[in-house]
């Protein structure tokens, strides 16, 4: 199965290169961002996910929620 990269936004196709996110649900991938559509909570997103931590949303009082990765 060949796994092509497309900006869930706007259909960009990711080539390898650039600050791409990976959209994490329930811990789960579940599309890509490309840098031109990235908004600054999906940044903040990208920064946990280097930190080793899994985004997990935000609660109902915007607060980032985050859980460590095993
Ligand atoms: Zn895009």
């Amino acid at each position: 199965m060949t796994d092509i990269v497309k900006c869930t936004r706007c259909g960009r196709r990711y080539r390898g290169h650039g600050e791409w996110n990976v959209v994490v649900s329930a811990g789960r991938p579940t599309g890509y961002l490309c840098p031109g559509c990235q908004t600054t909570e999906e940044n903040v997103e990208a920064v946990i996910n280097e930190a080793g931590l899994h985004y997990m949303g935000a609660d109902n009082q915007g607060r980032l929620i985050a859980r460590q990765k095993r």
